[in-house]
């Protein structure tokens, strides 16, 4: 066409047909204006139109009217429209209608008004009903645009349209919309056109362009309405990003106008396996709204090749030009109208997990994308999808409560509602899932033996999360619709009452709670994950390892492709029921004899359970962490003691009482006494036996024993308690134990002829007098070890850096430490001075709603704070070691922002749980290449 005359006023071009705007331009254009631009130029038929500029947007909210000159420019667009398509717009036989769409710079789904179906009127109406044959399609368009232009454009509100839908349907006893006839909507259109006279005091607009003119002003205001506005400040949308919108107008195609119309969506490849073939749906002879509305069931594209072999042959055309183009996947609609095919919108489309990695690795064989494209567009976070069973595809139950998800994956199982039960239930061979409150350390055997794990309280970094996503079990954390009644041995979610062993599932990658058995897919490796892993490996400058407490989680991690374990914490395998009463011993010892026995008696048992470890990472290392909680961890609670306690006193004082009922009854009912006389003789008898036995004494006796020890271990503050180090100060023995252990471990693997790489690390370190004082011990036990196995054993010492003032003492650390491992989940306590479960449980939502912190730092690591500390501790200790090892083994070490971070600063290695290696592969790979960018 010829270029009009534009804004002879502003000096602006405010106008771009769809063959003239730039496509890249998303700020002047908005993303769906630019979008429409970039496909009409690349040849896709996309419907003629045009697109008014977010400038003239600007211009309008300032002067509160359309700048001069625009509808002047708008007149012409559109007579070069009529031209373009040979319709008449306001026509009556062959009408031009146009969609109005507003769109900026930054998507803001359903923020702002689109109009479509503008240009009828009682005459272009005409013309529709007899172009489509179809009476009932024409009203009921005609109808539609009168309520969503009342509404968006003249401000009508909806409930006066619906309030006269209503009592049309009520007239014609029409349950649903669809039950309406031409006729009814032919009356309810005539309704619609008086709510609006009501309304504004003015009929409704035939003329078309004064349609247009109001509506283009309508899409600009809606930029400054609430909806808007409110979705900016929420998503930090600011003016850089987006300013103002823009309009664009598209011819509107029709797929009702006969059998040789139709409507659809497609993707290229397709996007639940990510084949390379075309996929997608159809509808012949209709309106997208058909697809929608599920009225008719759609047919498979590739039907379309018998129906409309030609369409499918430009379809199959437009799959290969969009992707030749976008160098990724699409998503696309279009409309057939009668035998032309419209492309109306493309977009990247949004894949699964399994079809991204798929499509990467394929279409760089393809040489459609480098191999960095191919790493980059896949989000690594995603990967953890594929290596836990989900939820069968097909699933489309509605679920009971909703929590956080905190460990992938999804299980069925019966509840219980404690660890014990779970144990012994999980033996017996039944599946199940533990449902508490919270968890604690002494729950571990019950996480072993349950499926999935679900609590009412707790974050994301919660103990049941983080022990959950090490053992790759799902977990749904933090599900607040849930009451537990632990003592009734049930549970509330509003009005459902579940009891132990009626059968949920939790979807671990949603936070989805379901009653019943949902079926659900095992997880794959597939080929193109672990080609897709390779190429990031290769890529990546840090290396990840897992963190793995026991050797079937290392064995796994390994799969999933750990190059070393980052962190053993001893203290899990403690807690293991046949460990536990050992370790109690331990610590109820009253001298270093007591002790020291228990120790030994706990010693070969480290001892094969780090042999175990070690041999499933042969070749690489291994890291053992020395042990960490506070004692009372191990030990009942004093609530817990006090109850039982007084259970069997109020048992000792019913046995003194039933004693005394053959006497009783004796004096009460003879008759009666001498029916059973023979029974109660028996119990009396039986219950002297268990008298003189002492046994109830010897339970209470040794029950107080151990709540007294309780007491003693009580502390105000256990996490900043005494703990870590700390305990292998006071208790030099304990540690020495886990050192030899660890030693001989290697020393019989060596011997075994198994490589293999043990470190030592010391747990929260604040003092360079604290590690140097366990590197005295760990090198006296090194020197007996070696002369006993006769055997040299390399091993390396080290300390995790989890303490504020031991980042601050790093340079000195490094002196004594051959590896610094930053532990994350603790510093970032330290160094924010939160308690991570209060934090998590009271105060953490709220600061992140209200955006006094943009995440969670206990799941993102703090680049602003914690980070600052890591970057000087890992500068100073290189200084003092140039070859100091460091990684990090906090939550931290699995989420792709932090391992960004560790990257940047110049760390080894991240230690994270198995099923997040490859998450973190992929991520160490991205950090590599975006750094280059
Ligand atoms: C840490 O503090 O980051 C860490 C790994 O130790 P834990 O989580 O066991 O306290
Ligand atoms: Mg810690």
């Amino acid at each position: 066409m010829n270029k009009p005359n534009f804004a002879i006023v502003t000096g602006k071009q405010y106008i771009f047909a769809f063959e003239e705007g730039d496509g890249k331009n998303k700020m002047l254009l908005g993303g769906k204006g630019a979008n429409l631009c970039e496909m009409t130029q690349i040849g896709l038929n996309v419907p003629p139109g045009f697109t008014v500029t977010t400038e003239a947007c600007l211009a309008y909210l300032e002067k509160k009217q359309l700048p001069a000159g625009l509808m002047d420019d708008i007149r012409r667009h559109m007579a070069a429209l009529e031209k373009k398509t040979g319709k008449d717009f306001g026509g009556s036989t062959n009408p031009l209608l146009v969609s109005v769409r507003s769109g900026s710079a930054m998507s803001m789904p359903g923020m702002m008004d689109t109009i479509l179906n503008l240009g009828l009127n009682e005459s272009s109406l005409a013309g529709l009903i007899k172009q489509t044959a179809n009476p009932r399609f024409g009203w009921d368009a005609y109808r539609r645009f009168i309520q969503l232009f009342g509404k968006i454009a003249l401000g009508v509100a909806d409930e006066h349209f619906d309030e006269r839908m209503g009592f049309v349907k009520r007239k014609y006893g029409a349950r649903l919309d669809l039950d309406l006839d031409a006729e009814h909507l032919k009356e309810l259109a005539g309704e619609f056109l008086n709510v609006v006279k009501r309304h504004t005091g003015k009929p409704f607009p035939q003329d078309p362009y004064e349609q247009l003119e109001i509506s283009v002003g309508a899409v600009f205001r809606s930029w400054m309405g609430k909806r808007a506005v409110d979705y900016r400040k929420q998503f930090k949308i600011t003016k850089d990003m987006a300013d103002g919108t823009a309009v664009s107008v598209c011819t509107m195609v029709f797929g009702n106008m006969g059998d040789d119309s139709g409507t659809g969506v497609g993707f290229t490849r397709n996007p639940g396996t990510g084949e390379n073939v075309i996929y997608g749906e159809y509808l012949v002879n209709a309106q997208g709204e058909d697809v929608v509305a599920g009225i008719r069931t759609p047919k498979p594209i590739a039907e379309l090749e018998r129906e409309m072999p030609e369409i499918h042959r430009q379809l199959i055309e437009l799959q290969n030009r969009l992707e030749s183009h976008y160098h990724e996947v699409q998503d696309f609609e279009f409309t057939i109208e009668r035998g032309t095919l419209y492309c109306l919108q493309t977009r990247n489309a949004k894949m699964n997990a399994r079809a991204m990695v798929r499509t990467s690795v394929e279409m760089f064989g393809e040489g459609l994308i480098s191999k960095e494209r191919a790493l980059l567009r896949v989000e690594p976070a995603m990967l953890e999808q594929l290596l836990v069973p989900q939820l069968s595809p097909d699933f489309r139950g509605k679920c009971l409560a909703q929590g956080l998800p905190a460990s992938p994956g999804a299980a069925s199982g019966k509840i219980v509602f404690d660890a014990n039960t779970a144990e012994a239930r999980g033996m017996a061979g039944e599946k199940v899932i533990l449902v508490r409150e919270e968890t604690k350390p002494e729950d571990i055997h019950g996480f072993f033996q349950a499926q999935g794990i679900l609590t009412s309280r707790g974050g994301k970094t919660s103990h049941a999360a983080v022990v959950a996503r090490g053992m790759g079990k799902p977990c749904v954390s933090g599900c607040e619709q849930i009451a537990i009644d632990d003592k009734a041995r049930s549970a509330m979610i509003g009005e459902t009452t579940l009891h132990e062993g009626d059968v949920i599932t939790i979807d671990g990658g949603t936070g989805h709670v379901y009653a019943g058995e949902v079926p659900t897919v095992e997880a794959a490796f597939s080929g193109e994950m672990v080609t897709l892993l390779a190429w990031a490996d290769k890529e990546a400058r840090l290396q990840v390892m897992a963190n793995a407490d026991t050797p079937e989680d290392a064995t796994r991690a390994r799969e999933f492709g750990a190059v070393g374990i980052g962190l053993v914490r001893t203290e899990r395998m403690f807690n293991s029921t046949d460990r536990l009463p050992i370790v109690q011993e331990m610590i109820l010892a009253e001298t270093q004899e007591e002790r020291q026995a228990a120790l030994d008696r706990l010693l070969p048992i480290q001892r094969s359970d780090f042999k175990g470890i070690f041999k499933a990472m042969r070749g690489l290392p291994v890291t053992v962490r020395l042990l960490d909680p506070p004692m009372h961890e191990f030990l009942p609670t004093a609530a817990q003691l006090e109850l039982e306690i007084a259970h069997l006193h109020q048992l000792r004082d019913s046995i003194g009482a039933l004693k005394d009922l053959p006497d009783t009854l004796k004096l009460l009912n003879p008759k009666l006494y001498q029916q059973y006389a023979d029974g109660l003789r028996k119990l009396v008898g039986g219950l002297h036996t268990f008298e003189e036995s002492h046994l109830e004494e010897d339970v209470i006796h040794r029950k107080e024993t151990v709540l007294k020890k309780v007491r003693s271990l009580e502390e105000v503050n256990p996490m900043l308690g005494h703990r870590g180090v700390r305990l292998g100060i006071s208790y030099p023995e304990i540690y020495s134990m886990q050192i030899q252990a660890i030693l001989e471990a290697a020393a019989l693997c060596a011997k075994e002829g198994v490589k293999i790489h043990p470190e030592i690390m010391v747990p929260q370190v604040a003092t360079v007098e604290e590690l140097k004082r366990i590197h005295g011990h760990v090198q006296r036990i090194h020197k007996v070890v070696e002369l006993t196995h006769g055997i040299n054993v390399n091993v390396k010492f080290g300390t995790m850096l989890e303490v504020v003032r031991a980042c601050l003492r790093a340079g000195r650390m490094a002196q004594d430490a051959e590896f610094f491992s930053f532990g994350t989940n603790d510093l970032t306590q330290a160094t924010f001075s939160f308690s991570r479960e209060d934090a998590e449980n009271k105060f953490l939502a709220a600061y992140n709603e209200t955006g006094i912190l943009q995440d969670n730092p206990f799941e993102v690591l703090d680049i602003k704070g914690v980070g600052q500390l890591m970057k000087m501790a890992v500068e100073d200790g290189r200084r003092t070691r140039p070859d100091l090892k460091i990684g990090i083994c906090g939550e931290h070490g699995g989420d792709p922002v932090s391992i960004g971070f560790c990257h940047q600063i110049g760390i080894d290695y991240v230690s994270c749980s198995g099923p997040r290696v490859p998450v973190a592969r992929l991520a160490a790979a991205q950090a590599k290449l975006l750094e280059a960018k």
